[in-house]
């Protein structure tokens, strides 16, 4: 930590559903002083401002660890302090100890409270062996931060930010600047209010996929006021994008020379000059709105260089259909705690040529709540069919790639895109009530929305708080999947931090992503706790497995089918077989 210039602001973000549990906790109705410990990742941005990443949350039990004090009026234990700093110092976390004051909207630390981190910081920051500690203190609606970093330096928190169904700011004191709107935006205002809208300009928000979905994404951005937005893609503008891509326009791809009635050769060479999608929206959001600021680029979300900016964004629109980029925009979100909304919209159609399915999905992610990994959203088939075919869809991409050919309408897409910019604009006023962050799926032929809760896995790697997973890790966390390659690891090592043979190591780093691990590693979690055995691991790509009870199964299976189980009871592959089944049907685009 030592190494990057910290020069502030320094803000702390925190998961809701660690507010509302450490709120409960301090504030029970007894008026009383209660304490906790909370340990934190950090990200330093480029401009030097710091946010303080809260990962996890420790409750001090009253007159346990948390004793009439010395010299002040009560104190966390030595014991219980110890065992966090410790676990800090090994993990490379913030170390914060938490207690509360009474009162509301405002709060300050006590002259004891002072003395007692003067006397007791030092010391921690020497055990802590290169990372921050620091102190918090609450009141309702209100929190004030003393950080004290290695080297002297000590700083105050600007402000606390929880991030869940709504976004909530705290700070040691309200904030009441007066800012007046513009009289441009009356007629929101007259929803938001001025502050609303100023909150909106201070914003910073991706767009991962500027295609169909994320141009409206784009256009709706920029009216409602959103201060900086950022465009990712790596594509140009395509004939077949015309009929979706809001802000198209024929000369963007050269129509007469591109257009669908040039010879293919010809259309392929012009359409390598057609303009980029980032471009287009550029276009579309400088027309609707010339304050914002507009920052692109024009690469695949796994480049570095995107996944840089995302670090630095409020909010994420994922609207790419790449599985590759749902993989990395969600570790991102709950290793950084930064929100967003993967946004999607499908046809299916048999090979019949019925349509079977027409719909819109839109699914909020947020820190520590919404994952699309615990949610069986991230298909490992796709994933690795994706890694493979790399160069194969460079190649064809302007002529005859599958993933443009696929039926696609731009009134679904508004639909999704409407959807999704509702919830963050509620999302972002705090407006309380407003926001489910249940995912939905809107049904186009029957109108009927289906939402459902996300699950949560307390032991996944990417929004659960075990050792090791990203959650709030931050900058000290696991490398993001930026890069294409194979896991980063010798088959030797690889096979003995897993477990597995090496032979299946093998295996594992030959086909696949390093995604696929974490899938087969939770896999392998449900086999232990259950009565089925192993009896060999992982053997995928070869024969689809065709259909038994519905199409959406059949690409999960793809993977799932080919992994060899035994009931240690009863040796039956096929019942085992119909467990998976039932454990993974649904959902897989
Ligand atoms: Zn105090
Ligand atoms: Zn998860």
């Amino acid at each position: 930590m030592a190494e990057i210039m910290m020069t502030g602001p320094w803000s702390l973000t925190i998961p809701e559903t660690m507010y509302d549990t450490l709120d409960r906790h301090l504030f029970p109705g007894d008026h009383d002083e209660h304490g906790a410990v909370m340990v934190a990742g950090v990200f330093t941005a480029p401009d030097g401002s710091v946010r303080l990443l809260a990962r996890d949350l420790f409750l001090a039990r009253d007159g346990v660890d948390y004793v009439p004090g010395k010299r002040g009026y009560r104190m966390l234990k030595a014991q219980f302090i110890q065992r966090h700093i410790l676990a800090c110092r090994d993990e490379k976390l913030v170390y914060l100890a938490i207690h509360n004051h009474g009162g509301r909207g405002t709060v300050a630390f006590s002259p004891d409270d002072y003395a007692s981190h003067e006397r007791g910081y030092p010391a921690l920051l020497d055990i802590s062996a290169g990372n921050a500690v620091g102190a918090l203190v609450f009141a309702a609606g209100a929190v004030a931060g003393d950080i004290w970093l290695p080297g002297g330096r000590r700083v105050t928190l600007e402000r606390a930010e929880i991030t869940g169904r709504r976004w909530q700011v705290l700070r040691p004191a309200p904030d009441r600047a007066a800012r007046k709107a513009l009289p441009l935006y009356d007629r929101q205002t007259r929803i938001f209010g001025d502050a609303g809208q100023h909150v909106l300009a201070g914003m910073s928000v991706a767009i991962v996929g500027l295609g169909g979905v994320g141009s409206l994404v784009a256009e709706y951005l920029a009216r409602l006021g959103v201060g900086t937005i950022w465009l990712i893609d790596p594509d140009r503008i395509d004939p077949t994008n015309l009929p979706r891509v809001v802000g198209a326009r024929r000369a963007d791809i050269w129509w007469a020379l591109g257009g669908p009635s040039a010879p293919a050769w010809l259309r392929r060479r012009v359409l390598t000059f057609a303009s980029r999608k980032v471009d287009i929206a550029r276009r579309v959001i400088r027309q609707a709105n010339k304050a914002t600021r507009v920052k692109i680029v024009a690469a695949n979300v796994l480049a570095p260089e995107a996944a840089a900016a995302l670090l630095s964004c409020d909010y994420i629109f994922l609207a790419a259909d790449e599985m590759r980029a749902r993989l990395l925009v969600n570790a991102i979100v709950h290793q950084y705690l930064i929100p967003g909304v993967q946004i999607g919209s499908k046809v299916s159609v048999a090979d019949n040529g019925d349509v079977t399915d027409v719909f819109s999905v839109v699914r909020p992610l947020r820190p520590g709540m919404n994952c699309l990994w615990c949610n069986q959203l991230i298909n490992p088939g796709k994933l690795a069919d994706e890694a493979k075919n790399d160069g194969e869809r460079k190649r064809q991409r302007y002529v005859d790639d599958k993933d443009v050919a696929a039926p696609s309408v731009i009134t679904l897409n508004a639909v999704g895109a409407a959807h999704a910019c509702n919830d963050f604009l509620f999302y972002a006023m705090g407006m309380s009530g407003a926001a489910s962050t249940d995912f939905a799926r809107y049904d186009s032929r029957s109108r009927a929305v289906m939402f459902s809760t996300p699950r949560t896995d307390p032991d996944c790697t990417e929004c659960g708080s075990g050792k090791g997973s990203r959650l709030g890790h931050g900058q000290s966390g696991p490398d993001l999947q930026c890069s294409l390659g194979k896991v980063p690891a010798t088959r030797f090592l690889y096979a003995r931090r897993h477990g597995v043979s090496s032979r299946e190591a093998t295996l594992l780093l030959d086909h696949t992503p390093p995604a696929i691990t974490v899938l087969v590693e939770q896999q392998r979690r449900y086999v232990r706790a259950s009565n089925f055995q192993l009896a060999a691991n992982v053997n995928f790509g070869g024969s689809r497995f065709t259909e038994p009870r519905g199409r959406r199964v059949v690409r999960m299976f793809t993977f799932w089918a080919r992994m060899i189980i035994m009931d240690r009871r009863e040796p039956a592959l096929r019942r085992i077989e119909k467990v998976l089944l039932a454990e993974h049907t649904g959902n897989s685009h």
